[in-house]
C-alpha cells in the first residue's frame, strides 16, 4: 500500500479559474488527496517542522532588511472553519512570526476612514505571516447582500481591491486567498452544535441566521468576487470545507508551497564568524 498523498497539486486543483462554478464544487469533496481523515491529519502534522523552518527563515529575512511577507486571507460563511484553520494550521508555527486579525462590523471611525484603512493598518510587517479572518472582501459580500452601499459603490471595489493587492504583491507580499466552502446542511449541523453546547454559545451570533437565509445571494456575491478578483498576483483558492481535516490540510499545503516558492535562505552573518568565535572562547 502506498502512503496517502496528493495526486494533484492543490494549488492547481483548488485555484479559481474563469470556468469554475461555485455550485460545481462539492463541499464534501477532497480534491487531489487520496486519503481519509487520519491520513490527512497525519500528513498535516508531518509538515510542522518544514513550516516552522520556513517561517523562521521568513522572520530572519525580515529582521535583516528583507521586505517579503505572506498574507493569508480567509473568507467563508459562518462556521466554515476560518478559526479552525488559524488554530490548527497557522498555529503550527511560532506565534511571534504571525499577525492574526479578524474583521467584524466596522466601527464608526473605521467606516469614516474608508474600508481599506483598517486593512492597511493590519498588514504584516516584513518577515511576518499575516492572517485575515474575513477581510476587505466583506465590502463586496455582506455589504452587497445587505445593501449597505449603493451598487455602483461596491462594484468599484473590485478594481480598487485588485489594484491594492497588486501593490502589495509588488512590495514583496505573497498573497494567498482562501474561500472555505461549506454546504447548507453542514452549516446547519455546526450552528446547531453551537446552540447545543454552552461552551459554544459565545460563537453564536443571531445575525448568522440572517446570512444563512441569504445563502443564494451570498453564493452570487462570492462567485462574482472570485471572478473579478482572482488575479495572477493574488489568486483565489476555493477549498471544500465540510471535512475540516481536508480544509486544514489543503490550506497547510498551500501555505507550505507559498513559503517554499519564496526561496528563503538564511541571512549571511554581517560579522566575522571566526573572529567572534575567537573572542567568545578567549583564544
Ligand atoms: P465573525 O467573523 O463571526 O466575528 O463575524 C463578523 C461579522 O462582521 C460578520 O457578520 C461579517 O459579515 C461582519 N462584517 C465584517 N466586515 C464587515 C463590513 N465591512 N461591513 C459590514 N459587516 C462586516
Ligand atoms: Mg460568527
Amino acid at each position: 500500500m502506498t502512503a496517502p498523498r496528493w495526486t494533484a497539486d492543490p494549488a492547481e486543483a483548488l485555484r479559481w479559474t474563469p470556468v469554475t462554478r461555485l455550485d460545481a464544487v462539492d463541499p464534501r469533496s477532497t480534491p487531489g488527496f487520496d486519503g481519509g481523515k487520519g491520513d490527512g491529519r497525519e500528513l498535516l502534522g508531518d509538515h510542522r517542522d518544514e513550516l516552522s523552518d520556513l517561517q523562521e527563515r521568513l522572520f530572519a529575512h525580515g529582521r535583516t532588511g528583507g521586505d517579503r511577507t505572506v498574507l493569508l486571507v480567509l473568507q467563508g460563511m459562518d462556521t466554515a472553519g476560518k478559526g479552525g484553520v488559524v488554530r490548527h494550521v497557522v498555529g503550527m508555527v511560532d506565534p511571534q512570526g504571525v499577525r492574526c486579525r479578524g474583521f467584524g462590523r466596522p466601527t464608526a471611525e473605521e467606516r469614516a476612514r474608508g474600508y481599506l484603512w483598517r486593512i492597511r493598518r493590519a498588514l504584516p510587517e516584513p518577515g511576518l505571516i499575516g492572517v485575515f479572518d474575513r477581510s476587505h472582501y466583506e465590502q463586496v459580500l455582506v455589504v452587497r447582500v445587505d445593501d449597505l452601499e449603493p451598487e455602483a459603490t461596491w462594484r468599484a471595489h473590485y478594481d480598487e481591491i485588485n489594484e491594492f493587492e497588486a501593490g502589495l504583491a509588488a512590495g514583496g507580499t505573497a498573497i494567498v486567498k482562501v474561500m472555505l466552502t461549506i454546504s447548507p446542511d453542514e452549516q446547519l449541523e455546526r450552528l446547531t452544535s453551537r446552540l447545543d453546547r454552552p461552551d459554544k454559545h459565545w460563537k453564536f451570533d443571531p445575525a448568522d441566521l440572517r446570512a444563512r437565509a441569504q445563502w443564494a445571494q451570498y453564493e452570487a456575491a462570492y462567485t462574482e468576487m472570485l471572478d473579478r478578483t482572482s488575479t495572477t498576483a493574488a489568486p483565489w483558492y476555493v477549498v471544500p470545507a465540510d471535512r475540516k481535516w481536508y480544509a486544514r490540510l489543503a490550506v497547510g499545503q498551500l501555505l507550505l508551497q507559498t513559503l517554499r516558492g519564496m526561496d528563503l535562505t538564511w541571512p549571511p552573518a554581517d560579522f566575522d564568524v571566526a573572529e567572534q568565535r575567537r573572542l567568545l572562547t578567549g583564544g
